[in-house]
């Protein structure tokens, strides 16, 4: 095992905190006994900080329009070869009791950057949510604006996620054309002034992207230090412009999660859907490289079959039960269990009653 590899995980056990040339390291681990101690080392650190439960975010998508045109996901408006639908306020609240019913004690709205839910809609959806119990709201709705972001968080949302993608602005402004990346920094620095729990996170294997540039993105989520951070793997849809770009590489997501985890030790790290959809075990593997949350799908059948991001995505044929037990089963076969508390983060917030 190479002594750079050796002295950089220490450090990084001990620390949590590397240099960019540290993180570089550790991504390049190589495989067999390196990779083996670096994901070893981030479970072992997970552990110590959340202990054997796994937390469950049972997530609602409800709209499949979108007004931007990211390169990679098939819900891009340029794509007319889907079929686009929204929910309304009380389909979503049907579906959010449903996931209540199940257990779930955090519910993730989350849809295409869709105008046509103004602040007012979307407030009816968290306080009807709200209402039901004692459950978290997050939401994953992308870029809106500061006002916007202070009326959620006032109509009773805990949580927002919203990844920046890439840490390489020239990478991100060309994949996510009208966009831009500062826009995008700006917007996670509004929803910690406005009192979320903030999630960000990136996509492993976009055409172009170098092993600097995902050191980079750890960096980041350290520097916003991120209460959740999503890092999945690039799938390719067909009816984008990055149809037939290889997909993301499964070992070198792993790798950036279990570095993610040895870096924000506190940090929410979903297994994420992509992992799952590359690889039947890919959540298994990534229960076991860091990841404490996992995100089942309590989308009404009908509609998760329409929200393509990419193609055959894991559960997407499955009803919201269904699901809920093959994650359940994921979870049991690692040798953990399901959370039984809210998973917030333990950083201090201001608090909103209503
Ligand atoms: N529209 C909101 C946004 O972009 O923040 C939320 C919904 S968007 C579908 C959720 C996430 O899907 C994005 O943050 C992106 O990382 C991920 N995504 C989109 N296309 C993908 C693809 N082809 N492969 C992997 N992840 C993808
Ligand atoms: Fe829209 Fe989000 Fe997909 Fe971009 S990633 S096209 S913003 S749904």
């Amino acid at each position: 095992m190479d002594n750079k590899f050796k002295s950089a995980l220490k450090k990084a056990v001990l620390q949590h905190d590397l240099s960019k040339e540290d993180v570089v390291t550790l991504l390049n681990a190589a495989p067999g006994d390196e990779q083996q101690l670096l994901f070893q080392r981030a479970d072992q650190v997970r552990q110590r900080y959340h202990g054997n439960g796994v937390h469950l975010r049972g997530i609602i998508e409800f709209s499949s329009y979108c007004k931007n045109d990211c390169y990679y996901c098939g819900l891009r408006r340029s794509n007319k070869d889907i079929h686009r639908y929204r929910m309304t306020v009380e389909q979503v609240l049907d579906a959010a009791r449903q996931a209540l019913e199940m257990g779930f004690r955090t519910i993730v709205l989350q849809s295409g950057e869709d105008p046509w839910y103004n602040v007012g809609t979307i407030a009816k959806m968290i306080y009807g949510i709200k209402k039901m119990g004692d459950v978290a709201v997050t939401l994953s709705i992308g870029e809106r604006s500061r006002a916007e972001y202070y009326l959620l968080r006032f109509a009773g949302a805990d949580r927002y996620l919203i990844k920046h993608e890439t840490s390489d602005r020239n990478l991100f402004n060309k994949l996510r054309p009208g966009t831009d990346f500062d826009r995008r920094i700006q917007c996670l620095e509004w929803l910690n002034e406005a009192g979320f729990q903030v999630g960000s996170g990136n996509i492993i294997g976009l055409p172009g992207q170098t092993i600097e540039s995902l050191a980079d993105d750890i960096l980041l989520l350290k520097q916003l230090d991120v209460e959740m951070a999503g890092i999945g793997p690039f799938i390719p849809h067909d009816q984008t412009p990055l149809a037939g770009a290889p997909h993301g590489d499964l070992q070198l997501t792993l790798k950036a999660l279990a570095v993610t985890r040895l870096m924000l030790p506190q940090t929410h790290l979903p297994a994420t859907t992509a992992a799952g959809t590359l690889h039947p075990r890919g959540r298994h593997m990534a229960l076991n490289a860091g990841a404490n949350v996992i995100m089942p799908n309590v989308t009404p059948l009908e509609y998760r079959q329409l929200y393509q991001i990419y193609p055959n995505k894991a559960g997407s044929t499955e009803q919201p039960r269904q699901s809920l037990e093959n994650i359940i089963s994921i979870i049991r076969e690692v040798g953990r269990e399901v959370a039984q508390d809210r998973g917030d983060s333990p950083k201090e917030r201001f608090q909103i009653s209503i």
